[in-house]
């Protein structure tokens, strides 16, 4: 009911300005405004994140909203609070994190996404699911990065809130950041309604490269185009800003971002050696499958000129294949 979200929502607001409170001023935030610092957090940022800190503490949350009049039961829902299996004793879900409030799609705070001070686990923490947050429906930042996404008709995607923190502060205010779970064709349809471009911009490990491929064809299908920007191995974004600054992240990786054809080209060379004929025929079978799934006559005619030049084959049998690929797929 409406009631139930307004409560919810008033619980996380409070807490969330508890937890920056404590962050900014306390003694008990010391060590963890030592951190932030250290990762280049500036009080800009943590201010318009409105980043937090959850003190090592069974009982910090739950006290403070029980003096604001919310019942155990109400945090337990909420996702802030615990209750113990032995005794239904409550305590608080989050304890010595960064907290990062989490947005729904109307600007209401309904989630926390905790990451640990140093290198306990899980790294990363987000709110239990419920009614009231629903991870496939929500998309970090969005809310806030949907006018200025509107604007330019695109939109830059992040792995997750760091990402999205460090772009912010190198200038991308259209970035917006998925929540540690595979992209959703919800999400997908919510950024479609708004914007007609994509640029990802993932981690270059193996887990980055993989999620880029499977959520730039979802990206595709809703009818986005689809760009990809790239990172030298081993960086995420927030990595490469710290090492080598915003300017060189927007000209030397945004603005050459390539198109997510482009990218799967590179995607499917990994781990193959193109000198071996196996590999190779192995390689072209798989690119003119990404071929015959493309839905422009030209666009599919352009990609197989280049993979016969490429591989000086005739563009006469690469074109018998990939039709014959095209009526498998019907
Ligand atoms: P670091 O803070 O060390 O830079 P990271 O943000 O680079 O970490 P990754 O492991 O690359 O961490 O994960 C990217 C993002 O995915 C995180 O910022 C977080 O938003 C999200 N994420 C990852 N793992 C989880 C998880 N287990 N639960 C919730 N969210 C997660
Ligand atoms: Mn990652
Ligand atoms: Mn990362
Ligand atoms: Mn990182």
């Amino acid at each position: 009911s409406d009631n139930k979200s307004k409560s919810w929502h008033e619980a996380h607001q409070l807490a969330a300005k508890l937890y920056h409170h404590v962050l900014t001023v306390s003694d008990e935030g010391k060590q963890a405004r030592e951190y932030l610092r250290g990762r280049g957090f500036t009080k800009e940022v943590i201010d318009h994140f409105q980043i937090g800190y959850a003190p090592n503490s069974w009982e910090f949350l739950s006290r403070f909203l029980l003096k604001r009049d919310f019942s155990m039961e109400e945090m337990e829902q909420a996702g802030l609070v615990g209750l113990r299996d032995s005794d239904s004793k409550a305590y608080d879900k989050f304890r010595d994190r960064i907290m990062f409030p989490i947005w729904d799609r109307q600007g209401k705070m309904v989630a926390f996404g905790g990451r640990v001070l140093n290198d306990g686990k899980p790294k990363y923490l987000n709110s239990p699911e419920s009614q009231l947050f629903n991870k496939s429906d929500i998309l970090y930042y969005f809310h806030q990065a949907r006018p200025l996404m509107k604007k330019k008709s695109e939109a830059v995607l992040f792995e997750g809130y760091v990402d999205v923190i460090s772009a912010w502060r190198a200038g991308i205010d259209n970035g917006i950041g998925g929540l540690g779970t595979a992209l959703t064709e919800n999400q997908a349809k919510m950024l479609r309604r708004n914007i007609d471009r994509i640029i990802i911009c993932y981690d270059s490990d193996h887990a980055g490269m993989q999620a880029t491929y499977k959520n730039g064809q979802l990206l595709r299908n809703v009818g986005l185009e689809v760009e990809v920007a790239l990172l030298p191995d081993g960086d995420d974004p927030d990595d490469y800003i710290r090492k080598h600054g915003s300017k060189r992240f927007n000209q030397d990786v945004i603005l050459q971002s390539v198109t997510f054809m482009s990218f799967i080209f590179e995607f499917y060379r990994k781990g193959k050696n193109l000198q071996q004929e196996g590999d190779r025929l192995t390689y072209i079978e798989n690119i003119l499958q990404e071929i015959s799934q493309l839905s422009g006559a030209v666009e599919r005619d352009h990609y197989l000129r280049k993979l016969a030049d490429e591989f000086s084959l005739s563009l006469e049998a690469l074109k018998q294949e990939q039709m014959g690929l095209m009526k498998v797929a019907e």
